[in-house]
């Protein structure tokens, strides 16, 4: 039993069952024993690889895009250049790079990072050190400075807590964690009288299972406050769909599939990603598959750039990263692009008109 499940069942026996959001908070940030305060996630030793550790061609994109948009914006000056959970940091450092040389984005960008984790905080800074800008970071999204503000988030709202519903014969009950035969396990709560009021739970029929990110709601309309404010465009970049279909809350560990009860603290713990509820969130929205967006901003075009500087294994590798980004078996089409921005604003590239 890992050491988070030993307090996690003293805290249940003591207080009472917890919600899967309640333990997905913990089991994710656990100030000692959080999965991201301890481990090292990313890449082949760790539990699992993002797009922006597969290949710099992910950041570089992305990172032309939201300054296309800036200068289809005026170029405000100064303005915010986020990102909401940067990981070790690669996208950043991608986009920074890929932008240098359109005229004034530097000058004007004020990076800011938005990280829970002391630990990535340090990797992210080591990351960004030769980018020549320094970033601030925040421990919120509501803290975001009021000025232009250009965000992106790759794999952020995936990681963020959501709780279970379950449309029983007696109503809504909610799925709770608890302690059952001296282990965690799950249970139902008694039947609530309310529940989120949003399109997935007026459409359940009896026995489906509805997801609720009250966390990515919030983390979203906080990052639209500047933009609806001052302008500016939001990407969030995620696994997912445009409404919730039954129980998506999954754990990696190693590479693998795990019970998402059995090592609190030592799996990664996500859920795919609602679309709809978040984009109804803007007065303006785009979205659309990862493999379409990619292709759209010319991966294809960038990775035939790359591929003579490169041989054998690397050149292997660039390929394999091209096909995993893009192909709809692998994230092209599981993995959605959601962009949010003002009202009459143009859409950002990579999108069809
Ligand atoms: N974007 C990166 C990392 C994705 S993992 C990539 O694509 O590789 C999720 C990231 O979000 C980690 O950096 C994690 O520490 C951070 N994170 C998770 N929950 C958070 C929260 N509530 N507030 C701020 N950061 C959070």
């Amino acid at each position: 039993m890992t050491p988070l499940a030993q307090l996690l069942i003293e805290r249940i026996r003591e207080a009472g069952p917890v919600t899967v959001a309640d333990y997905m908070a913990e089991c994710l940030l656990h100030p000692v024993h959080g999965y991201y305060t301890n481990r090292e996630p990313f890449g082949a030793t760790g539990d699992f690889v993002t797009a922006p550790v597969i290949t710099q061609m992910f950041g570089e994109l992305f990172g032309l895009a939201l300054a296309q948009t800036w200068l289809d914006q005026g170029a405000p000056s100064p303005f915010t250049l986020a990102e909401l959970g940067p990981g070790r940091g690669n996208l950043m450092a991608d986009a920074l790079r890929a932008t240098r040389k359109v005229p004034g984005f530097h000058a004007a960008a004020r990076v800011v990072l938005v990280e829970a984790s002391p630990r990535l905080r340090a990797v992210q800074a080591n990351t960004l050190a030769a980018s020549g800008l320094t970033p601030d970071w925040l421990d919120r999204v509501e803290d975001l400075p009021d000025r232009p503000t250009f965000l992106i988030a790759n794999e952020f709202l995936d990681a963020l807590p959501i709780r279970q519903f379950l449309l029983s014969p007696e109503g809504w009950r909610e799925r709770l964690v608890g302690v059952v035969e001296g282990r965690l396990g799950f249970g139902l709560s008694a039947p609530l009288r309310q529940v989120p009021d949003t399109p997935a739970f007026r459409a359940a029929r009896p026995g489906d299972l509805v997801e609720h990110c009250a966390a990515a709601q919030a983390a979203v309309a906080a990052s639209l406050r500047p933009i609806l404010a001052h302008g500016g465009l939001a990407l969030f970049i995620d696994y997912g769909g445009w409404r919730s279909r039954g129980d998506t809350l999954q754990a990696l560990r190693a590479h693998r599939f795990d019970d998402v009860l059995a090592h609190p603290g030592e799996a990664d713990l996500t859920a795919h990603v609602d679309f709809e509820p978040l984009a109804a969130l803007a007065p303006a929205h785009a979205y659309a598959p990862q493999g379409e967006v990619l292709r759209r901003l010319g991966i294809e075009t960038r990775a035939a750039q790359l591929a003579p500087h490169l041989t054998g294994a690397l050149l292997e590798n660039h390929r394999a990263a091209l096909a995993r980004l893009t192909d709809p078996e692998e994230m092209g089409s599981l993995f959605k692009v959601l962009a949010l921005t003002r009202a009459g604003a143009p859409l950002p590239p990579g999108f069809a008109p």
